[in-house]
């Protein structure tokens, strides 16, 4: 996907590439006339252009006719120009295929420029879905997150919405009107939020009902924002952008939350809190697992010797290696500093030790060249199984326990625990 930059300044282009590359990895096509625009679209196929971003005044159509040109090929467009008069503005937004005019004026146009152009090629993985029984007010609502690039499915009542969620898991937005036959915008939005919460799927509720108290129920039964119709589009679109960053926010955050930033493995915290849920599950279902904790030996040394950026490529080296010989349904994770913890889910004290005998040997052969003549390192390892009725952070106390009695009796070895 690429963007075509219409512009006859090489300094605007320059600033909006730099900006642009430290928001998103998209390939930008310069053209400075129309003709050289006609010819790159050409060239690379209308459908390899997600967008154009254009000004008015360019050689070979100074009057603002390049702007036809370019909707013509169906490719979305973004006025960028220094030429503002409400007439104007108004002539070309209300073109079909122009997104949005931006005057061209200071640091915070080409800002809120290149954040636009992040957004709507962002808003193209994006799934939305418009429940509304009125028909024309659905296909409004469609269009306009169309125009913003959003992939748009709609619903004519609450009930085909809950469908359509369910075979479309992974819809991010949903915007329905409040007053429906059958199931309305409250009753859909509550039923949403038993699967889903408010920051995985945002909710926009719409009415046109003049009543004072709406919104605030709206948002109370777990709507993310409410508007009243009929609405500016400019409006709309403010309130969806700041619902889809939110929502971007809380992943990245829960991502930084949960991971450990070197390993990319799991962190303690995650371990335990998705780890007991794994252990009651288990006991609940009366089937066997173990908890193994791992350490790698004399990991100090390798430090001392050849530095901490060597100890970080063997922390990632072996993370890779416990991630590649786990099962699907075992949970690993860094505890911290060179301590790694593992939950085998229906694993009896054969096939614990089958899999925790093939990281060690795993780790062993594995050849780090940054080692130079020291070549590799070992680790040391304790597991017990699962007792009935255990918190969990008590069978990693045992583990742990197990794994000192392997670093006493020679390092480079496993100490497991029978099941009884
Ligand atoms: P043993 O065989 O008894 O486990 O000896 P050891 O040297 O591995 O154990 P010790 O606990 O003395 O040292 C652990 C070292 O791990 C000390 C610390 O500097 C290092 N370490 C902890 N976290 C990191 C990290 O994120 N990166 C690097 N490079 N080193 C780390
Ligand atoms: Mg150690
Ligand atoms: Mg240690």
């Amino acid at each position: 996907m690429r963007l075509l930059l219409i512009e006859n300044s090489k300094t605007i282009v320059s600033l909006i590439q730099v900006q642009l590359a430290e928001m998103i990895n998209v390939p930008v096509d310069w053209a400075s006339t129309k003709e050289q625009a006609i010819s790159l679209i050409e060239t690379n196929g209308i459908e390899n252009y997600c967008l154009a971003v254009s000004g008015l005044k360019i050689p070979g159509a100074d009057d603002g006719s390049i702007v036809a040109t370019i909707t013509e090929y169906q490719i979305p467009t973004i006025i960028f120009s220094s030429n503002y008069s409400e007439e104007l503005r108004n002539k070309f937004i209300q073109m079909p295929g122009v997104v949005d005019y931006v005057l061209k004026e200071s640091q915070a146009s080409l800002h809120y420029l290149c954040n636009i152009i992040y957004r709507l090629i962002v808003n193209r993985g994006i799934k939305a879905l418009v429940v509304d029984d009125s028909r024309t007010m659905r296909m409004y609502v469609c269009e306009l997150l169309r125009q913003h690039q959003f992939k748009v499915l709609e619903a004519s009542s609450g009930e085909e919405a809950l469908n359509i969620l369910q075979e479309n898991r992974d819809i991010k937005l949903v915007v329905t009107d409040f007053n429906m036959e059958g199931m309305n915008g409250f009753d859909l939005t509550k039923k949403i939020r038993e699967t889903y919460d408010k920051d995985e799927l945002a909710i926009i509720g719409l009415s046109g009902m003049n009543t004072a108290t709406l919104s605030a129920r709206f948002i109370k039964t777990g709507a993310n924002d409410f508007l009243r119709k009929p609405f500016e589009p400019e409006e709309f679109f403010c309130r969806i952008t700041q619902n889809m960053e939110l929502i971007e926010k809380t992943k990245k955050l829960l991502d930084m939350a949960t991971k450990d930033f070197l390993t990319g493995l799991y962190n303690r915290r995650f371990f335990f809190e998705k780890g007991s849920k794994k252990v009651t599950r288990l006991l609940a279902q009366k089937k066997p697992g173990y908890v193994a904790m791992l350490d790698i030996d004399h990991f100090k040394s390798v430090n001392d010797t050849y530095g901490h950026d060597v100890g970080d490529e063997v922390l990632r080296k072996i993370s890779s290696i416990l991630l590649q010989k786990i099962r699907p349904c075992d949970l690993v994770a860094r505890m911290g500093g060179e301590e790694f913890c593992i939950i085998f889910e229906e694993a009896d004290k054969d096939t614990a030790q089958n899999l925790l005998e093939n990281m060690r040997r795993g780790i062993e052969e594995c050849i780090i060249p940054s080692l130079q003549d020291r070549r590799h390192v070992t680790s040391s390892f304790g597991a017990v199984p699962i007792q009935t009725g255990e918190k969990l952070d008590l069978a990693v106390k045992r583990a742990d326990e197990l794994l000192y009695r392997s670093k006493q009796t020679g390092r480079n070895r496993l100490t497991i625990e029978e099941f009884n």
